[in-house]
């Protein structure tokens, strides 16, 4: 039965058939067709490129450029499989321009119906339509320099592949994307884009001193460029431009890493575990910040070249661009990230405002119904305490010394940034003020974030004070992590955590951090040794300690609920001003936030 099968005459596969399966690797969805194009078009040096989608893609895509053209010779030879005017010399490792493998024409054109009418100045221009595959006639045309490639009845020719096809929506979002990106790398070329007749996009060139900076603008909403920092770093042969956001600003998922090699858009893992690493300190590891960065590096030192659809690369020195990458961003953060995000202040005065007119109607009930629906009032305040009650209090300071000289002091306060202490709320929340403004800070938050910077001082200076415990503490482990411990045991002691093996499943802690000596040291073993099972994967210890350091921080600073005196207040909003990255805890979470006066007088219809 097997034998019938075998086929003893070897035949050559038709074009038509070799530019399909070629079409099925390099052609897998519309947005896949409007990258070759788009980049056909910048190839051909083009200012100019509108993108026309209908129907997802599915019934019409349609680019168009004012770029060089073709002449009628070339425009024959550019549908033919294999054809090219970018690869000069047969040197893969230098490549210049986006096309090179001469494929992207003759496969589109085998699953479509494709036209292309191109002009290359004054004299007539030509047109040329190829069914499936199958060229018709060429023609001349009307004078009018550039290019303009219409795609109908994408895949008709394969069924299959239409198939496999998501809603449209899905397919514009696809496309949308990737215009964004490719359109963030070229900030002197106007591109626009129009799905079934709507303008989605339109990037014009800016005339200004910063193209990128207004290229960023127009593609992101401008919370992203305002929350963010702007990144130029050059080591050897490579250099690292453009913005990341603050780690206050972050998401959900990775969708706005905007990466590019060599001004080419890419998804390199390299380079997204880099900026993982760089925000490590600052961010939880489910929050992602948002990138616009481009590396440029010698064309001789990485490969692109290494999958038909290019978006990914290979470094000849990974190790080296790694940790170049790292450097940059954590300088960058360093410089510049202790801001916090202007966003929050923002969002919460919306918040608030949406809260007056869900309550506006019921005038008379106003301050009953807004207190019910308050749900940070405390939980001892009776039914009938309502929110003037709270204003009240809120009010009256509850600090010692305030209440009648609190004029003077300010006045002496009012230098510091982040203004005088106040008042503390729920005992959790510090209140202070500056001439301009209201912050409210998280002491919580607040706490985590020094202790942090402490503990990471002490390391990189004498190593962390250590405290030997009075009553040792025994912490089972399994066999396996017991192996990890005792590899790694030195390295722990100059965390400020010395630990021996006492049986052959337990250890005995000995001295813990001076800093965290009032903490509960069996459970800050027990987390420190969950985090050691969890990173089995890493090779790099430095990671580990850097999240260990956290997890102390988080677990173990002082937590909220803790009263305050105005003093102790003041000295906590001191030490903020002046340590490294305050303005947010080692989750992203911001430590405080500044409300504007001039805000606060827009809720209450004053400005
Ligand atoms: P590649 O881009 O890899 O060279 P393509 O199949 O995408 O292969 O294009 C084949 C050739 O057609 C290109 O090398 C170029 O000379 C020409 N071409 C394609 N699109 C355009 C355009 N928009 N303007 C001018 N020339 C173009
Ligand atoms: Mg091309």
């Amino acid at each position: 039965m097997i034998e019938e099968k075998v086929t003893t005459k070897i035949k050559s596969l038709s074009a038509v058939t070799i530019n399909r399966i070629s079409a099925g690797e390099v052609i897998e969805r519309p947005a896949a067709v409007v990258k070759e194009l788009v980049e056909n078009s910048l190839d051909a040096g083009a200012t100019e490129v509108t993108v026309k989608i209908e129907s997802g893609g599915k019934n019409l895509i349609l680019v168009c450029d004012n770029g060089c053209g073709m002449s009628k010779e070339d425009l024959n030879l550019a549908v033919e499989r294999h054809t090219t005017s970018k690869l000069l010399d047969d040197n893969l490792l230098d490549i210049k321009y986006f096309g090179f493998r001469g494929e992207a024409l003759p496969s589109i054109a085998s699953v479509s119906r494709m036209t292309i009418k191109t002009c290359m100045g004054s004299e007539e221009g030509w047109e040329l339509s190829i069914v499936g595959g199958n060229k018709q006639n060429i023609h001349p045309i009307a004078p009018n320099k550039g290019t303009i490639i219409e795609i109908r009845d994408l895949f008709f020719a394969t069924p299959a592949r239409l198939k496999f096809l998501r809603s449209e929506k899905t397919e514009n979002q696809h496309i949308i994307d990737l215009l964004k990106k490719i359109s963030a790398a070229n900030p002197n070329v106007r591109f626009s884009l129009l799905t079934d007749q709507k303008l989605v996009l339109d990037c014009p060139v800016t005339e200004l001193i910063n193209p990128l900076y207004d290229r960023v603008s127009q593609i992101f909403n401008k919370n992203f460029i305002e929350n963010s920092i702007e990144v130029s770093k050059t080591h050897q042969d490579m250099t690292l431009k453009g913005y990341v956001s603050l780690p206050t600003y972050n998401k959900g998922n990775s969708n706005d890493y905007y990466i590019y090699v060599n001004n080419r858009p890419v998804k390199d893992k390299l380079i997204l575990t880099a900026i993982r690493i760089a925000y490590h300190d600052f961010l939880s590891r489910d929050r992602y910040p948002a990138t616009v960065l481009f590396l440029d590096i010698n064309s001789e030192l990485v490969d692109v070249n290494v999958h038909p659809s290019k978006t990914e690369v290979r470094f000849r020195d990974p190790q080296t661009v790694r940790s170049f990458i790292i450097h940059s961003l954590k300088e960058a953060l360093q410089n510049d990230g202790g801001r916090t995000s202007s966003t929050i202040a923002e969002d919460t005065l919306n918040a608030i405002k949406t809260e007056e007119i869900k309550f506006a109607p019921t005038q008379k009930h106003q301050y009953q119904s807004r207190s019910s629906s308050y749900s940070s009032i405390p939980k001892g305040l009776g039914s009938q305490q309502t929110l003037s009650n709270i204003f009240q209090s809120f009010s009256k300071p509850v600090v010692r010394g305030f209440e009648e000289k609190d004029t003077p002091a300010l006045e002496e306060d009012n230098n510091y940034p982040l203004g005088a202490a106040r008042c503390q709320l729920h005992e959790t929340y510090i209140i202070s003020q500056t001439p301009e403004s209201i912050i409210i800070v998280d002491q919580h938050a607040a706490h985590e974030r020094l202790m942090y910077e402490k503990l990471k001082d002490q390391i990189e200076n004498n190593g962390i004070e250590k405290q030997r415990l009075l009553i040792p503490e025994i912490v089972e482990v399994n066999e396996s992590t017991m192996e990890k411990l005792t590899s790694i045991k030195d390295q722990l002691k100059s965390l400020g955590l010395t630990i021996d093996q006492c049986t052959p499943t337990s250890i005995i802690v000995r001295e813990v951090p001076h800093l965290l000596t009032n903490c509960n040291s069996k459970k800050l073993a027990q987390d420190i040794i969950d985090d050691i099972e969890s990173y089995e994967e890493s090779s790099n210890l430095k990671e580990l300690v850097n999240h260990t350091l956290g997890t102390y921080a988080c677990h173990h600073s002082i937590r909220s609920g803790r009263k305050m005196d105005v003093g102790e207040m003041n000295q906590l909003l001191r030490e903020m001003e002046i340590t490294a990255h305050s303005g947010q805890c080692n989750h992203g979470r911001p430590t405080y936030i500044e409300l504007k006066l001039k805000d606060i007088e827009k809720l209450f219809g004053r400005s």
